[in-house]
């Protein structure tokens, strides 16, 4: 039985009897000539490609070629089914390329080989999420206010050019796990339980790397800095956590990439505070003021503001405008300023101011702490 047809011997133009070396030899030489870099948006050279690779996966291996010269080896599912569909990272072949994508085609190579079994399983499994990303940004007040621009340097993680994402040196492929046999999880028996964890030789991938590719040492990826310009809305404060979808690290496998969160850190104000969308002022007001009432002038974020502080106000007292804070970052329309009197003593009073404070003292109520003598 040959799968598909397809005789391993002929894609490779190899005897029967040829020696592993010669295996290997026919492999790379071929692979070198129908190698999409050397044949862009070429069909039939990347099919090839893929049978080339398929061909030597199966015949460069003593046991596999055993099992394809007996005709046994696809009515052997298990032994190479879950496995591939397992965790095959780093089998990807340079999703980061031109275009070119090996890396969901090599999981349909595996998929004929429990395709044959009859219990059809379509292995196409979803990649694996992106990394979320975490950065802080520092801004002005008037800015955290108004929304901004910003450029954050990101590290971001590309597929490796010169292992195209496999992380293995050119040439050479990833190798399927010996102690797991792909599976990428190791079972133990526990009196009734099987119970299954990562397999510590190949970390759950399911496949090792004999030859790591010597720019990426195996990691498939290289790291970048990248530079990106992001908007930061209106309305933040210190310690917004703003999220950007999509913008984090790409999936593997064609999985979604992970999220940017920006964290804000705002300057401080002279005079303004923030408590999430409003807008904080402390008034320093004289204790005349505070006795008699007034009315004062208060600088909001947008223009001047008339606030009447009404007879016998006491210190600490907070008054509300409304409408005059920040945006609301979540919802519509804005916060309010918070206007917090503060009646301010004189620690070096005038002689006159003196005088009369004397004189104030006499004319004073006495009992001011009756209530707690
Ligand atoms: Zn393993
Ligand atoms: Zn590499």
């Amino acid at each position: 039985m040959r799968l598909n047809g397809k005789d391993y011997y002929k894609i490779l133009g190899v005897s029967r009897d040829a020696s592993s070396d010669e295996i290997k030899k026919a492999y790379r030489r071929l692979a070198k000539q129908y190698h999409p870099d050397r044949n862009p948006n070429n069909k039939e050279a990347e099919e090839h490609f893929k049978e080339i690779a398929e061909a030597y996966e199966v015949l460069s291996d003593d046991e596999k070629r055993k099992q394809y010269d007996a005709g046994r080896l696809f009515s052997q599912a298990g032994a190479y089914g879950p496995g591939f569909k397992g965790d095959f990272r780093g089998f990807d072949f340079g999703g980061g390329g031109e275009g070119f994508t090996f890396g969901g085609d090599i999981g349909d190579i595996f998929n004929l080989f429990t395709g044959s079994t009859g219990r059809t399983r379509k292995t196409r499994r979803r990649g694996e999420k992106g990394e979320d990303v975490e950065v802080g940004v520092n801004l002005s007040f008037e800015d955290a206010l108004r929304g901004a621009q910003v450029s954050v340097s990101l590290n971001s993680t590309e597929t490796c050019g010169l292992c195209r994402g496999t992380g293995s040196a050119p040439g050479t492929f990833p190798e399927t796990c010996p102690i797991c046999g792909g599976r990428g999880s190791i079972s133990e028996d526990q009196g009734f339980f099987g119970i299954s964890r990562p397999c510590p030789t190949c970390y759950g991938r399911g496949a090792i790397i004999k030859n790591p590719c010597s720019s990426c040492g195996g990691a498939g990826v290289i790291t970048k800095p990248k530079k990106v310009r992001l908007k930061i809305p209106a309305g933040v404060s210190e310690g917004s956590r703003i999220r950007f979808k999509g913008r984090g690290e790409p999936g593997r496998e064609g999985g979604a990439p992970g999220d940017l969160y920006v964290v804000t850190h705002v300057a401080k104000h002279p005079f303004y505070g923030r408590k999430n969308s409003d807008i904080t002022l402390e008034l320093p007001v004289t204790y005349a003021e505070a006795v008699l009432g007034t009315e004062v002038e208060i600088p909001t974020v947008d223009g001047h503001v008339r606030l009447k502080i009404p007879a016998g106000t006491q210190s600490g007292r907070t008054f509300r405008l409304r409408g005059k804070g920040a945006p609301r970052l979540k919802g519509k329309g804005k916060g309010d300023m918070l206007v917090t009197v503060r009646v301010m003593v004189p620690s070096k009073p005038t002689k006159k101011e003196k005088e009369l404070i004397e004189k104030l003292k006499e004319a004073e109520r006495k009992d001011i702490r009756a209530h707690i003598s």
